[in-house]
């Protein structure tokens, strides 16, 4: 990547712009790059320090802002001024967390339960985005200063279930840092490439990314076909990781040492201590058979099978949770060709052990697990720059995108699993004559009806010229671009009047909100379906109410008698069905008012007054 080249306008040598691979980690950030001359992906660190950043962020008093490692000795100290996991929090409203809110050791701002949640701290407020952004700045200025070259460029991994506008807020924090960030990938993807999957077009594989960092577990199964990247499905527990694993190894030793749970609660320092030799036991313990030490002069020990047995339970959960995400795939365990290891817990020995007897394969754990998503992420920017022009990725959408139209209805654009990027559209009209406004409300989610989606944003399309109803036409368009970041578009096509909208930082989901929209969807298939058809036959009987009123307005001296009282007596059984709202009612006597009004309309009606009484679907 680094090629020097020479600038021809004032024949100095320039170097090209370095493209960096970054990791935003929810415990640890990383940078990573292809070596300019190996040309194989390495993870940046200054001399005697770690490549990874701990993604904590620390506000003193005076206002100074730490990050990394020096932040992170704060996490006890001052952990109301000490923010760490801000990744659980990106894109997401206080609603969408309030449940977990006690694992949050600093303020978080709840004036709204649909508003971007906000953490305070002295009298400033932070957003997530802000957060993250501290944390990419600190990876660019640690970036520069190792590369000693300006860093402008960047590719960011981001879970696989991550959402439009966890996407986006992740971008949005990039920018902040002072980043133009190319692509946002999924990390699984991206420790697929590190293993070199899908680099060159090499048929299809299917893969598994078992991926156990410090505080949570994400299985994702991809497919790729040709170059080509597809999530087929991902799931995962959001409070499962290492942490839970010292947390038993400190229970274990509790008990060992009799010390009661109240006695452990008012004495943090030693909860603490036991946590941290909790955590040494447990890595010592992934390369040697005991270990023992002393705390407060007493003896503590643990040997690899009491470790193994406390373990097991756990990482049998995330077996559970690895044969879900294979039925979703809707694939068979020996349709899986390669299983990867992510994340610093796979390092315990038992778990790819497990893993393996699982899949009935050994895993690849030859990278680095804490470095292979951020390494993948290079290997990525290095695509980007255009060296490697053989790869492409794909991902899917994981709910379904549409609008709102008439009878509170969902309307579907693109549906979900759809591939990105992805475009498509539809076209709608108008309801009334003359109108000159049209909003646009766009949702996400499965259901039939808008209210019990998501709403993401709205797109009011001005100016359209005035017109009877039904006449104008608009194209509605969604864009999908690589980097799952939608773009509304409406369009005017008799006038050309139009408008667009990019769905920016909208409240965010995480992946069991979206498992369990979709079990919504499911479980209530059959209400819905009857409250579309419902809502489908009031917007035609209103509908032809309307234009019959209106042709009544302007034609009825061109009526005989007996035609106009019929008709008033059709549609007046027709507003009383929709009253009632009986679907069957009310198609009876949208049908038996059409009959009615149909030869007369056809015998008097002009073009636009005939279009508008097709009764066609209205938005
Ligand atoms: P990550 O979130 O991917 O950085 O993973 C961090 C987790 O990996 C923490 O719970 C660490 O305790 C754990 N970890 C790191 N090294 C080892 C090791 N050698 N053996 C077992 N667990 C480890």
């Amino acid at each position: 990547m680094a090629k020097i080249g020479i600038n021809i306008a004032t024949g100095s040598l320039q170097k090209e712009e370095i493209i960096v691979g970054i990791d935003l980690g929810t415990t640890n950030s990383l940078v990573a790059i292809i070596h300019p001359e190996t040309k194989q992906p390495i993870a940046l660190k200054e001399h005697n320090t770690n490549t990874l950043v701990p993604s904590v962020v620390y506000f003193n008093k005076l206002g100074d802002i730490l990050v990394g490692d020096e932040a992170k000795e704060f996490l006890i100290s001052a952990p109301e001024r000490t923010i760490f996991s801000a990744k659980r929090l990106l894109g997401k409203n206080y609603g969408d967390i309030k449940n977990n809110a006690s694992f949050f050791s600093y303020k978080i701002i709840d004036e709204d339960a649909n508003r971007q949640v906000k953490i305070k701290i002295d009298n400033k407020f932070y957003s997530p985005v802000d957060l993250s952004a501290l944390i990419l700045k600190e990876l660019k200025t640690r970036a520069e200063h190792i590369l000693k070259t300006p860093v402008h460029k960047a590719v960011i991994t981001v879970p696989a279930y991550f959402n439009d506008a966890q996407r986006q807020a992740t971008r949005d924090a990039g920018k902040l840092a002072g980043l133009d960030v190319l692509r946002i990938i999924n990390e699984p993807t991206a420790a697929s490439l590190a293993y070199g999957l899908g680099i060159k077009k090499e048929g299809q594989k299917t893969i598994a990314v078992y991926d156990l960092g410090g505080g949570t577990f994400d299985i994702s199964i991809l497919n790729i076909n040709e170059g080509v990247f597809e999530v087929l499905s991902t799931n995962g527990d959001t409070y499962l990781g290492g942490d839970d694993f010292d947390m038993a190894i400190l229970k274990y030793w509790q008990k060992k040492m009799n010390i009661s749970d109240e006695e452990l609660l008012n004495n943090p320092s030693l909860m603490q201590a036991l946590r941290l030799k909790g955590e040494e036991a447990k890595k010592y313990l992934s390369t040697n058979e005991f270990y023992t030490t002393t705390l407060n002069d007493k003896m503590l020990s643990l040997t690899k099978n009491d470790l193994n047995n406390l373990l097991k339970p756990l990482i049998n959960k995330t077996i559970v949770c690895c044969k879900k995400a294979v039925k979703d795939a809707g694939l068979s365990l020996n349709k899986i060709d390669e299983i990867i290891m992510v994340g610093g817990s796979t390092r315990v020995p038992l778990v790819n052990d497990i893993v393996g007897e699982y899949f009935g394969k050994v895993v690849n754990n030859s990278v680095n697990p804490d470095e292979i998503v951020a390494l993948g992420a290079a290997i990525q920017a290095d695509i980007l720059a255009g060296n490697n022009k053989d790869a492409l990725l794909l991902d899917i959408t994981p709910l379904s995108l549409g609008i709102e139209t008439a009878g509170e209805l969902m309307d579907v654009i693109i549906a979900r699993n759809s591939k990105i990027p992805s475009s498509a559209a539809r076209e709608y009209t108008t309801q009334v004559d003359g109108q000159i406004n049209m909003r646009i409300s766009i949702y996400q989610g499965e259901r039939d009806i808008v209210k019990d989606n998501r709403l993401l944003a709205t797109l009011n399309l001005k100016g359209i010229p005035a017109m009877p109803a039904g006449l104008a036409k608009v194209s509605v368009s969604f864009i999908i671009n690589t980097d799952g970041i939608l773009t509304v578009k409406a369009k005017e096509l008799r006038s050309g009047v139009e408008q667009f909208i990019e769905i920016k930082s909208q409240l965010g989901i995480d992946d069991e909100t979206v498992e369990k929209m979709l079990l919504d969807a499911m479980s209530n298939a059959k209400n819905d379906i009857s409250a579309r058809a419902l809502a489908e036959a009031s917007t035609e009987g209103e509908q032809l109410l309307k234009t019959t009123e209106r042709f009544l307005q302007k034609n009825a001296g061109l009526l005989i008698e007996n035609e106009l009282a019929e008709t008033a007596e059709a549609m007046q059984s027709l507003q009383l069905a929709l009253t009632v709202a009986d679907k069957n009612l009310i198609q009876n006597k949208t049908e038996m008012l059409n009959d009615i009004s149909r030869p007369y309309a056809e015998r008097i009606m002009n073009s636009a007054v005939g279009e508008a009484m097709k009764g066609k679907n209205i938005f």
